[in-house]
């Protein structure tokens, strides 16, 4: 799955705040960053780690794939 910053992406797992399901990628290095869109929290994965928990990438690029 192709992903980049600023993508809208859904993870496997909510945020435990349940606002929102959806992340966006703030950050990309070796790490990936994603926020939350329901309360803003921030949370870092390692590449590996996010795509395994990655379910779907929603908006990409300013298309959406809802
Ligand atoms: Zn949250």
């Amino acid at each position: 799955m192709e992903y980049e910053l600023n993508d809208l992406v859904e993870m496997k797992k909510a945020h435990p705040c349940k606002k929102s399901k959806y992340w966006q990628i703030i950050r990309m290095g070796a790490d990936i960053r994603i926020k939350c869109q329901g309360c803003g929290a921030s949370v870092l994965f390692s590449r590996r780690d996010f795509e395994k928990r990655l379910k779907k990438v929603v908006k990409h690029g300013g298309e959406e794939h809802v």
